[in-house]
């Protein structure tokens, strides 16, 4: 198997520390890291300064990285993505763009697996417009049962929001056929996918999917922080509310300080300064992704899934771990050690042996309305890890059960 951590200076001084956390963000990749830098120390003008040349710079840097993330998501036109801070931002600006829409009698259809990022912002929109909140229904394997969707969809729903993969359980969504069912019984039912955990592991084709929005971070593809998209299509899109008002999408205001113009897609959506820097830091980013191809990563990342199942099985766990999601097709692994708090097991993992995951709710507060508990242990794979980790890692938690003692 290859080795990529050459990529990411991360390990430059730390041979030893595993990093198994990629559902959180995922490590920088150097040529990210470099590329922002650069940016700031060479150029470091705002980009809507478009009068002189290193201005112009910044806003041609803007606008083939919108080209480069068409191409990626296959989308019609680049005018379908606006930037934001991260998937947080667009599902705000999402939601809060479709409140004039929703009243009374609308429904909102989601799975009580969502990050609060794809809840908070729909349960608030429906407790302000009296909207209802309905939860999908689950397979045994946590993906969103479809026989239940066709119950649930009817001419009142609104919109169907759900995670293309979970941020915990790692099931994944066939948004194919979820979108195909709920437009056949509602075709103006709005369909939004929020694709954090699913951006850097998997290739998306919004138009084959027939997607009508999408959110994701740049930090969950190697890129940086402070960045994100919302994708829609165009006359969507165009339809929404803007989130903020500001420079950069006002055209006129008129006299009476009552009347105003704004631009057109993607800058009305995008008031204000951009992140100019990390949209540079972005585009190095997709054009890593790029370079070591999606399907690589993708295969790459289930590899090491399988890697750890089959080691786990070898050492017979079953007595001392619960795991609540071996069999999808996700890098994201989801555990609890029996009778022992996720947290003290996240520390020892931590303190004896350098390995970091994730311990707590993961921030899907219903997640106990699915596996019967709050919270868990997640470990998370990218393409920076190899099996020498999942080795060190499985031979850790052989030795869970006298952490105690270990511990101290
Ligand atoms: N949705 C999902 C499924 C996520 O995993 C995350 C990040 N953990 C978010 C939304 C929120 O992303 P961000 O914090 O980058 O806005």
């Amino acid at each position: 198997m290859n080795d990529f951590k050459k990529y990411f200076p991360f390990y430059e001084n730390t041979v030893d520390l595993v990093y198994f956390d990629t559902s959180a963000t995922s490590l920088k990749v150097n040529q990210v890291i470099s590329a922002e830098l650069d940016y700031m120390i060479k150029n470091g003008t705002n980009p809507h300064a478009i009068d002189y040349k290193k201005g112009y710079e910044g806003l041609q840097i803007i606008e083939e990285t919108r080209e480069l993330l068409k191409q990626y998501i296959s989308a019609s036109r680049k005018e379908e993505i606006v930037f934001t801070s991260g998937t947080t931002h667009s599902i705000n600006l999402l939601a809060k763009g479709l409140e004039k829409i929703f009243n009374e009698s609308d429904e909102i259809l989601v799975t009580e697996l969502e990050h609060s990022a794809n809840l908070l912002p729909w349960i608030a929109i429906a407790n302000k417009t009296k909207a209802k909140v309905h939860k999908l229904t689950l397979n045994d394997d946590f993906t969103i049962d479809i026989d239940s969707l066709k119950k649930l969809v009817n001419e009142n729903t609104k919109l169907v929001t759900f995670a293309s993969v979970s941020n915990t359980v790692g099931s994944k969504n066939n948004i194919k056929l979820i979108t195909k069912v709920i437009k056949k019984i509602n075709p103006n039912t709005l369909v939004h996918v929020d694709a954090a955990q699913s951006i850097g592991h998997m290739r998306i084709d919004v138009k084959d999917l027939n997607i009508d929005f999408m959110s994701w971070s740049a930090h969950k593809m190697y890129g940086p922080f402070g960045v994100g998209c919302l994708y829609g299509k165009y006359e969507l899109l165009d339809s929404l509310e803007p989130l903020f008002y500001g420079g950069g999408m006002s055209l006129k205001i008129e006299q009476n300080l009552v009347d105003y113009t704004l631009t057109s897609l993607p800058e009305k959506l995008e008031a204000g300064t951009p992140n100019i820097s990390g949209i540079v830091g972005y585009k190095a980013a997709i054009e890593f992704v790029n370079k070591i191809g999606i399907d690589t990563i993708e295969k790459h990342e289930l590899e090491l899934k399988k890697y750890f199942i089959d080691k786990i099985q070898e050492k017979n766990l079953n007595h001392l771990i619960e795991f609540y999601n071996l069999h999808n097709n996700a890098p994201i692994v989801l555990f609890n050690v029996k009778g022992v708090n996720p947290q003290d097991i996240t520390n020892y993992l931590d303190e004896k042996f350098n390995i970091m995951v994730r311990g707590g709710a993961n921030c899907a507060r219903r997640i106990e309305g699915v596996i019967n508990t709050k919270i868990a242990i997640r470990a998370s794979f990218g393409i920076n890890n190899n099996k020498a980790e999942i080795d060190k890692f499985v031979e850790a938690l052989t030795t869970v059960d006298n952490f105690l003692d270990a511990l101290f």
